[in-house]
């Protein structure tokens, strides 16, 4: 790919869009595009479809997404169908008008069906019911990635859908309300070890398994796809084993140095049972990642403690 392509990241101060920018100012990519909420609302399709007949973007990144963890995806999920759908139809049809080739969309591993055979594989799609907890979210998802398929056939665009496993990294969100369970976890180990807390909390039973991949080989992924012209698809994007929410949680007291005792609150979700990954499709062509998991959640911690750490105790539940 041209080092001078004007790449617009859409989404660069989540997680991931941040993630994304970091990697390709690395790489020496030098027009990397963004634009705050503020400066374009990509709710807003007439804003959008401005933004792009102005800026001439070669190649779209779409990390912008309203995401959240179990609690946040059961209690609002009319918010999280509604921004999703009308992101990526504003964002991937503006785009597609002002004739940008190539397109990166991001969903996640749960549009696969709850009780999909494991490791999960890219053709499982739709082959039955989805996780009810996250099912809004899911949908939105779907559509967006068979936006990119539709376009592609009918219009002959470039456009990737890429669905990574569970993520985490520095620029997550740990807000116990909607976060993820890396996240959580993380910051309750760290408030626990702070106060001299006997216990730390963990919602559901801690059977359910997750596969977690380190945001920084998310980017790297996306730039291989970018690189070795993988123009159309859905590639599964994961580390290729898991473990389950309790050996989760020990890892992170391990990390953190808390040393009391679990506590299962069962009168929280479990969630999906198992989502792991099959990421054969894109092994096959070269790529894996490279971030182990207690290596990539000490990582974490460093950027949690110099983000959060004095103010931890004091930030939002
Ligand atoms: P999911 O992968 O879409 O189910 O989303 P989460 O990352 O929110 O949850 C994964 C699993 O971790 C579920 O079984 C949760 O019940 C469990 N879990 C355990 N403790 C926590 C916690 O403090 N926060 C969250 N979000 N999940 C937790």
């Amino acid at each position: 790919m041209n080092k001078q392509a004007r790449i617009f990241v859409a989404g660069h101060r989540g997680m991931v869009g941040s993630a994304l920018v970091r990697r390709l100012v690395a790489d020496g990519y030098g027009n990397v595009v963004t634009r705050t909420r503020a400066e374009l609302d990509l709710t807003d399709q007439a804003a959008v479809n401005r933004f792009f007949e102005s800026e001439q973007i070669d190649v779209v990144l779409l990390a912008a997404a309203r995401v959240g963890g179990i609690f946040a995806n059961a209690s609002q999920p009319g918010e999280f169908i509604y921004e999703n759908l009308v992101i990526e139809t504003n964002v991937i049809h503006a785009a597609y008008r002002a004739r940008v080739e190539r397109l990166v969309f991001f969903g996640s591993s749960c549009i696969y069906p709850k009780q999909c055979p494991q490791p999960i594989r890219e053709e499982y799609l739709l082959t039955s019911p989805l996780e009810p907890t996250n099912d809004a979210y899911a949908i939105a998802k779907i559509a967006g990635l068979k936006l990119c398929e539709a376009y592609n056939r009918e219009y002959g665009t470039q456009y990737v859908a890429l669905m990574p496993t569970n993520l985490y990294g520095p620029n997550d969100n740990y807000d116990l309300n909607s976060s993820h369970v890396l996240p959580a976890l993380l910051r309750k180990a760290h408030e626990a070890r702070m106060s001299g807390a006997a216990t730390l909390t963990v919602w559901g039973s801690g059977t359910p398994c997750r596969e977690f991949l380190h945001v920084d080989d998310l980017a790297a992924a996306t730039l291989f796809v970018l690189e070795h012209n993988l123009t159309d698809g859905l590639f599964n994007v994961g580390v290729g084993e898991d473990l389950s929410i309790r050996e989760l949680a020990e890892c992170i007291c391990k990390v953190v140095g808390f040393e009391g005792e679990l506590v299962f609150d069962a009168s929280k979700p479990d969630g999906t049972p198992r989502k792991l990954l099959d990421v054969s499709r894109l092994t096959q062509i070269g790529w894996r990642a490279t971030i182990g998991l207690e290596a990539g959640i000490a990582a974490t911690y460093q950027d949690f403690v110099k983000a959060h750490g004095s103010t931890a105790a004091a930030m939002p539940a």
